[in-house]
């Protein structure tokens, strides 16, 4: 992809950022912290660092996401050539596919299961711990956006994982990788267009019911 900078590796993983990316940054700090600039108590310039904080944790939950297919994908011998992080999500390059309709299943299932696992335990900190309005106000809002992750990459349509899980599926059941392929491009035609457009509208929405705590 064009405009993309190397920052480093994870993992051994060449991980990427695109330059749409820093844009997103300035964005989501610019809204939250003008959302956190409301609460009684926050002045100077606290409530944007406190924005810059909660869009780099956003951030690091789209990451989180990615290194979960690519440590799945790496136990199974397949070599993740890039992770790249851009305007509304990540990206995870890997090598080849995976061997069997079970392990492509399982490297399509970890992204969704590891935004599951940190909306439970954002949701967990939220109602265990006694934290300040701001904090609480972000950490819902973390709780929010792997929620959205998790769903919106279940919708079976390729290329979003409930579309690689709908593919291993149909591999599983006809014993052909590629009749998987076709199938569930097939259901994501209709799609087409707006799985951006969607998930632009969720990041958006979730902005002011996770500030306003209606998680
Ligand atoms: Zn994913």
């Amino acid at each position: 992809m064009n405009g993309n900078i190397r920052v480093g590796s994870i993992f051994g993983i060449p991980f990427y950022l695109n330059v749409s990316w820093f844009f997103v940054l300035f964005l989501v700090t610019l809204t939250y912290g003008g959302e956190l600039a409301l609460f009684p108590g926050l002045t100077g310039i606290s409530p944007w660092v406190l924005g810059f904080v909660a869009a780099l944790l956003l951030f690091a939950s789209v990451l989180a996401h990615e290194l979960g297919h690519s440590l799945v994908a790496i136990s199974q011998g397949i070599k993740v050539n890039s992770i790249t992080l851009f305007l509304f999500g990540g990206l995870a390059m890997l090598e080849k596919e995976s061997k069997t309709p079970l392990e492509a299943f399982l490297v399509a299932i970890a992204g969704p299961a590891v935004s599951l696992l940190l909306f439970v335990l954002f949701v967990a900190i939220g109602v265990a711990v006694a934290l300040p309005a701001p904090l609480a106000a972000i950490v819902s809002l973390l709780a929010s956006l792997n929620l959205i992750l998790a769903l919106f990459n279940l919708i079976p349509g390729l290329p979003l994982d409930g579309g690689n899980i709908l593919k291993a599926a149909v591999w599983q059941f006809t014993g052909n990788p590629n009749k998987g392929i076709v199938f569930a491009s097939r259901v994501v035609r209709p799609l087409a267009g707006w799985p951006l457009g969607l998930a632009f509208s969720l990041f958006w929405a979730s902005v002011p019911s996770a500030v306003f705590g209606r998680c």
